[in-house]
């Protein structure tokens, strides 16, 4: 009998007890605080304060990257408890950093001691780098194409000029080749390409402009003098460089030879200028052309070999276009963003590989063909240049504007969303762009020592 009262006594207990922990389990915990503290381009500090009747046994944080990524997965992070505030730094030099204008989205999960889950209420932020006071011009839509948003702060004119010419770009970008933008755009023009830079943790040391087909941003370091000419053109040929981006997006690992993306962002730029008519001359004149396939890798930073693998690339496409029309361009895209190879795309869309390419296109502008032995070596690797070293040349526009000549192919950087985050490695990928083709900036460079002259 007495066994039997405990044990009814027991039982009671337990279900009071569980009966307790459901009502507990229903009340909520309140949130008192919910932020996310951004130093831009080094941490965001996420900070959640509750006030709840049950200790916190577990707690997870996921950020979502508003990206046009291939996976819509977010990054979720474990955090450490301690009492009823929580803390997670998300340290961005060890992943890369999102433009200024990408948004960030984020929310925690806390769990109960009875397998509780409580989940807070999605809040957003826009990255912003709030060291200038940005001025923005827009342009306006009524069903028309989407609107392109640029901002910049130095030089009255800046942000007016570069705006048109981003328009009259994409106009002739989307008559060109029928690509046409996806959603809307937004520019940062920077005063120079150093403060350029410095918003960006992973960036080449001579890079003027950078396009993150990602997030449909593009930044670009635009000394005020410059805006007309060289601004105007880094403008068009980072925003061909997006287009382009958006459209031969690829979630299997495919990837453009750079003479195609480079010859189609400087296609993009407007009228064929002096520096791309000289390159082409001397290439014809000299028969110093580069083989097609060695042009699929990194090109030279800077100098010559920069400026005339540009030119080449140019006339590559420009060759392609003409002969062949923009629907052939688009297939080629569509196959390399199916990750067909280089090779074999081509021979898909125009029955030639990279050889086939440079007789027919060698052919086209007048040049003797060249020997091209059977077995085609592989030129990639070895032809893929070493960059100048980080402390080569750190103003701009002088030094820098020879810097700002050379391009680069869009590097790989499936760094900047997160290691747990799958990503589309083309998509994460910045292009980065040099700020002025090599061509401009030995004109820039000429202009600049007459104004300082005068
Ligand atoms: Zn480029």
């Amino acid at each position: 009998m007495r066994y039997l009262i405990i044990k009814f006594v027991i039982i009671l207990g337990l279900l009071g007890f569980q009966s307790l922990q459901t009502v507990y389990a229903q009340e909520e915990p309140v949130v008192v605080r919910n932020e996310a503290i951004v130093d831009y381009p080094e941490t965001v500090t996420f900070q959640l304060e509750l006030e709840t009747n049950e200790p916190i046994t577990g707690a997870t944080l996921t950020y979502h990257l508003g990206q046009d990524g291939c996976l819509e997965a977010g990054t979720q992070v474990p955090v450490e408890i301690n009492g009823p505030e929580l803390e997670w730094q998300w340290v961005m030099s060890r992943s890369g950093n999102p433009p200024p204008g990408a948004d960030m989205t984020w929310q925690w999960t806390v769990k109960g001691p009875n397998n509780t889950t409580f989940t807070t209420a999605a809040k957003t932020l826009t990255f912003s780098d709030e060291r200038f006071d940005w001025r923005t011009v827009e342009t306006t839509s009524q069903d028309g194409p989407a609107p392109i948003r640029l901002h910049w702060y130095k030089g009255d004119d800046v942000g007016p000029v570069l705006l048109e010419a981003a328009v009259s770009g994409l106009d002739r970008l989307q008559q060109d080749t029928g690509i046409q933008l996806e959603g809307d755009v937004e520019f940062f023009i920077y005063g120079d390409s150093a403060d350029m830079r410095d918003a960006l943790l992973y960036v080449q040391d001579w890079a003027g402009g950078v396009a993150f087909s990602e997030y449909n941003t593009i930044l670009i370091g635009v000394p005020p003098p410059l805006a007309d000419d060289w601004g105007s053109r880094t403008v068009r040929h980072e925003l061909a460089h997006l287009v382009i981006g958006q459209y031969a997006r690829s979630c299997l690992g495919g990837s453009l030879p750079t003479w195609l993306s480079e010859g189609l962002a400087v296609y993009a730029e407007g009228d064929t200028d002096q520096q791309t008519l000289n390159d082409l001359e001397d290439g014809l004149q000299n028969d110093s052309f580069q083989p097609v396939r060695s042009l699929n890798g990194s090109f030279p930073a800077r100098g010559e070999a920069a400026t005339s693998a540009y030119s080449q690339s140019y006339s590559l496409v420009s060759f392609l276009l003409e002969e062949y029309g923009q629907e052939k361009i688009q297939e080629l895209l569509l196959a390399l963003a199916g990750a067909a190879g280089y090779d074999s795309a081509l021979e898909q869309v125009y029955g030639f590989n990279a050889d086939g390419l440079e007789l027919a296109w060698r052919e086209a502008i007048g040049a003797p063909p060249r020997v091209i032995l059977p077995t085609p070596t592989r030129l990639v690797a070895a032809a893929i240049p070493t960059v100048e070293p980080l402390d080569a040349a750190k103003d701009w526009p002088t030094p820098q504007s020879q810097a700002s000549l050379a391009e680069t192919p869009a590097p790989k950087r499936d760094s900047l969303a997160n290691d747990a985050v799958p990503t589309c490695s083309l998509g994460l990928a910045p292009l980065i762009l040099i700020g002025g083709i090599t061509i401009y900036s030995l004109k820039t460079q000429k202009g600049n020592k007459r104004a300082t002259k005068s």
